[in-house]
């Protein structure tokens, strides 16, 4: 029995003054960096939007969003108050120009490697709590995980869709732990 910490697109482009800034998404770095230290978890992971430059997500291609996180670009690095030596591995995700790729476990490999690590139980935390971590933390769900998303750890485009994807999550057996956004 281990726990995993699944770190979602904390990300340069996800944070003020980048393609895709949620605002506030900068102020829970701390929060994850302590969780990311902390012993409650034995593998810690972060994902990272990973979208080739043609992506079907991205306005130009006729998708909802600005142009983001690009493969090898500065805004798609991991945010550089985020602490990478307390994470164990990192995974690309979105990077089908087809699929929206909202979550981390989408043709990442990453339910595999929690399981060769022996993971049973997955808390998500980071950015967006209404798009990719909810994404997330159902397909961990569906995958089997216990799982939990700590609110305090997170941040979401639309605050209204972010509660209601905290309840949704709730309802189907994650237990939303912290202190919820404002
Ligand atoms: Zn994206």
């Amino acid at each position: 029995m281990a726990g995993a910490l699944v770190v979602v697109d904390v990300q340069r482009d996800f944070t003020p003054g980048g393609a895709l800034g949620v605002e506030g998404g900068d102020e829970i770095i701390g929060r994850i960096n302590e969780l990311a230290a902390s012993d409650a978890f034995d593998v810690v992971v972060a994902t990272r939007d990973w979208h080739p430059a043609d992506h079907g997500s991205f306005a130009e291609r006729g998708g909802r969003w600005p142009r983001h996180c690009v493969q090898g670009t500065p805004g798609a690095e991991l945010h550089p108050a985020l602490d990478r030596g307390a994470i164990d591995a990192v995974v690309d995700k979105g990077q089908d120009p087809g699929t929206e790729g909202y979550s981390g476990f989408e043709a990442t490999g990453l339910a595999e490697l929690l399981r060769e690590e022996g993971v049973t139980a997955v808390t998500v935390v980071g950015i967006a709590t209404d798009h990719c971590v909810r994404a997330t933390a159902l397909d961990a769900l569906k995958e089997g995980f216990t799982v939990a998303v700590d609110a305090s750890a997170v941040r979401g485009v639309d605050p209204a869709a972010s509660e209601a994807a905290l309840e949704e999550l709730r309802a189907l057996g994650a237990v939303v732990a912290g202190r919820p956004e404002a």
